[in-house]
């Protein structure tokens, strides 16, 4: 239960919109030249969404402060949601309980078949037992959304008031915090005169990018947005990515509502599935880390940035252009895949 006596996030209001405050505000704009002489093709920008400032940071965060602050208006007393075992924004979604003063229950369902004690036990799945989340592991099969609807039953039976948060909190509300992300890249971006012909992004479930979507329609119509898909192969998905950035568009009260042309999905670096590994990524993610320092994950944005280089590749994103990379966090998932980057060192002795 919330404790009143406790500091509770600051609460603000964005395009009529409630929002809290979890992040530290603005994430950095950074040059990667590093990586873009690696690539040999247009300059690449970071936004830096790992830099959040909360919870080891990541994408979540932002949809979150919207999220909760309806959960908080609602009177709620525990929210709950479901994603897999190695789930951010369940980590991110334990943190934001915490920092409220709500109660937290996760559904983690065995999305990908890895037996191996990191994967069990590390990344992710140990900061939610840090953020003090109940935790409840399912089959692949389970009907996780059914499965939280009896939960939160029969906590109203002994009168609690719970709050179900969507998978990925990707709903018309979540995503609003991707029109504010779009809203400062292309600030940021004339700030430093440079002019955002694309943007590459992991995407998920889909409201990240449906965010973007509509923050790039209303603040700056050329630039292209690109989905790299790290969990459905099916083309129904850009749909649903499309329909969300239409809601969530009208949401936020915007006139231009995106249409068709504005929704670009990438199937084709899945590899064999959701947090199953490819050599691409695994590449990636060695390429990022020693020429920017920066850290991807196996399951999106190492998956994001073998997309974004063969998207270079296809000079689908030419030279002479600029493309920012949203790096969406997940690098406590690079623990749990402790197993795949044993033997990358150069040169190992001993
Ligand atoms: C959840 C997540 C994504 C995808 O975001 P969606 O809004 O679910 O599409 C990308 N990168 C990371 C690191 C994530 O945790």
């Amino acid at each position: 239960m919330l404790d009143r006596m406790q500091p509770v996030p600051a609460v603000s209001t964005v395009r009529d919109l409630q929002k809290i405050a979890l992040s530290h505000g603005r994430t950095p704009l950074e040059d990667a030249p590093g990586l873009g002489a690696a690539l040999g093709g247009p300059r690449i920008l970071m936004k830096r969404d790992d830099c959040t400032g909360f919870a080891l940071g990541g994408n979540k965060c932002r949809k979150l402060e919207y999220i909760f602050a309806d959960a908080l208006t609602a009177g709620c007393d525990i929210v709950l949601t479901a994603a897999g075992r190695q789930s951010n924004h369940c980590r991110q979604t334990a943190a934001a309980a915490a920092r409220c003063g709500l109660d937290v229950r996760l559904l983690l369902a065995e999305m990908v078949d890895r037996t191996d004690p990191a994967y069990q036990g590390n990344g992710n799945l140990l900061l939610d037992k840090i953020y003090g989340a109940r935790i409840e592991i399912v089959g692949r099969e389970c009907d996780t959304a059914g499965r939280l609807q009896d939960i939160a039953e029969s906590l109203r039976r002994e009168g609690r008031s719970p709050y179900i948060i969507d998978f990925g909190g990707s709903t018309p509300r979540g995503a609003q915090g991707y029109i504010d992300c779009a809203a400062e890249i292309v600030q940021q971006a004339k700030a430093i005169g440079a002019n955002i012909d694309h943007i590459v992004l992991a995407s998920g479930s889909g409201g990240t990018q449906a965010g973007l979507i509509a923050g790039f329609r209303e603040f700056s119509p050329e630039t292209r947005v690109h989905g790299i898909s790290i969990l459905r192969e099916d083309e129904a998905f850009a749909g649903e990515v499309l329909a969300l950035a239409r809601d969530a568009s009208k949401l936020a009260g915007f006139a231009s509502i995106p249409g068709q042309e504005d929704c670009l999905v990438h199937f084709e670096h899945l590899g064999s599935g959701y947090g199953l590994p490819t050599v691409e990524m695994q590449e990636a993610i060695l390429l990022a880390a020693r020429t920017e320092a920066l850290l991807f994950d196996p399951v999106y944005t190492g998956k994001a940035m073998a997309g974004l280089r063969a998207l270079i590749e296809k000079r689908v994103i030419r030279d002479e252009e600029t493309v920012v990379f949203l790096h969406t966090g997940g690098a406590p998932g690079i623990f749990a895949y402790q197993e795949l980057f044993e033997t990358c060192s150069k040169g190992e002795t001993a």
